[in-house]
């Protein structure tokens, strides 16, 4: 049987990074860029007042100290968004404020809190540096320098500068559309009726938000009782996707199905079955470009084989190079049994313990124990036929940021 690198490796090889469109700068949030942002002007384009006070030469206070103070006279006002109407002479000086272009002529700036005014006159009891108190021109970024290179990940700060630099869209890589389809005769969606022998269907919606969170589109296409050709049918309704996922009915039972139904439709089979609890029966294939998993069907199976192979794939796709959750070693808060022959994934809650973190199982750990899933803050991984004993160290992938 596959281990799970060997299985994570087989899918990311045989899946490519989406193409490209234009969006509005804030559509841009959590994509990745696919074109290089070069800087068409300077950042600031010209020097500029970093405080509220006076802009002068520097000369004209190089004689100036508290005793004997320097005297220079106010002939004006640059508030920030104009420009000065002329040039600074020896011994004048302007009131400007923060943001405000320099005037010609002036070299430096000294605060209001530092000078006293006096009938159109400032007294500035020390020498001024020259320099001082300005932003030069390009201190940010220098016209023609590469501000943003592709493959960047955008944030706020990455938007913050787009819009400094006068971009309302920008080219980022394609967010992969993802078609879910959940199977099995006994699961009703929402809004149907819940008879007796019957369950709602929670895999879909929980597969969307994983979707969501991964940075992918999700597109609902329904429930498909365990019959190939009514399998089929949906997911011909996700042709339009870019990534096929299907959950329940890749195991050896008389009503696992899928896997027929996806040949049918025209897919390329790759793998079957990892060596993994839980999640074993996981199915990877494609149909044309598009990659196809065909999931377990317990809720929470069908969750962590999300993690493990469909969000790295799905990011690789959206253009990202972090493909990973993070890991970190934690140290076991009371034994973690993994009594199965294959490696296990365990759901534990992580906690801050004495400058490292604890790790605690949830709960039951039965696949289709979903509340295990809802207070887990990550994954333990743990070796097969193996408990990790109290005080021991585990690794454990992180599903939510650390706790402090
Ligand atoms: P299967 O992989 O078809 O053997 O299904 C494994 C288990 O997952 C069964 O107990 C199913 O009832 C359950 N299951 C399958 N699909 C869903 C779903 N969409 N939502 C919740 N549970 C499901
Ligand atoms: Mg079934």
């Amino acid at each position: 049987m596959l281990s799970v690198e060997e299985a994570l490796e087989q899918i990311l090889s045989r899946v490519d990074r989406l193409g490209s469109e234009r969006v509005e700068l804030l559509a841009c949030l959590g994509r990745v860029l696919a074109e290089p942002i070069s800087a068409r002007f300077n950042i600031p384009p010209w020097p500029n007042s970093s405080m509220d006070g006076y802009a002068l030469r520097a000369h004209d206070t190089r004689e100036a100290s508290p005793g004997n103070p320097v005297e220079l006279q106010v002939v004006g006002t640059i508030p920030a968004g104009s420009v000065a109407g002329h040039s600074l002479q020896a011994g004048q000086v302007l009131r400007i404020f923060t943001g405000a272009p320099l005037p010609n002529g002036a070299d430096s700036v000294i605060p209001q809190e530092e000078v006293q005014v006096q009938d159109g006159r400032i007294r500035v009891p020390r020498p001024v540096a020259e320099g001082e108190f300005v932003r030069p021109r390009g201190e940010d970024l220098r016209a023609g320098e590469t501000a943003l290179e592709v493959g960047r990940l955008i944030g706020p700060a990455q938007i913050g500068l787009l819009a400094a630099l006068g971009r309302s869209r920008a080219l980022v890589f394609r967010r992969p559309r993802v078609a879910i389809l959940s199977t099995g005769d006994e699961v009703v969606d929402l809004g149907g009726e819940v008879t007796e022998g019957k369950i709602p269907n929670s895999n879909s919606y929980a597969l969307m938000a994983q979707v969501v969170e991964a940075g992918g589109e999700p597109l609902n296409v329904g429930v498909a009782p365990d019959r190939g050709e009514a399998i089929e049918e949906r997911l011909r309704w996700g042709l339009s996707a870019d990534v096929l996922i299907s959950s329940a009915g890749v195991s050896v039972g008389d009503y696992d199905v899928v896997r027929d139904a996806l040949r049918r439709l025209g897919a390329e089979l790759h793998l079957w079955q990892v060596a993994m609890r839980p999640g074993k029966p996981i199915t990877f294939g494609s149909l044309g470009e598009r990659p196809i998993f065909g999931l377990p069907g317990n809720p929470v199976s069908a969750m962590v084989t999300f993690e493990l192979f469909v969000r790295p794939a799905l990011r690789k796709m959206a253009g990202h190079t972090a493909l990973h959750r993070p890991r970190i070693h934690a140290r076991a808060l009371s034994p973690i049994p993994n009594p199965g022959h294959r490696r296990g994934y365990l759901r534990v809650t992580v906690s801050a313990e004495g400058g490292g973190y604890g790790a605690r199982l949830t709960g039951n750990q039965g696949s289709a124990v979903l509340t295990s899933m809802v207070s887990a803050d990550g994954l333990a991984i743990v070796p097969p036929d193996t408990t990790i004993p109290a005080g021991g160290t585990v690794p454990v992938i992180l599903l939510k940021p650390l706790p402090s």
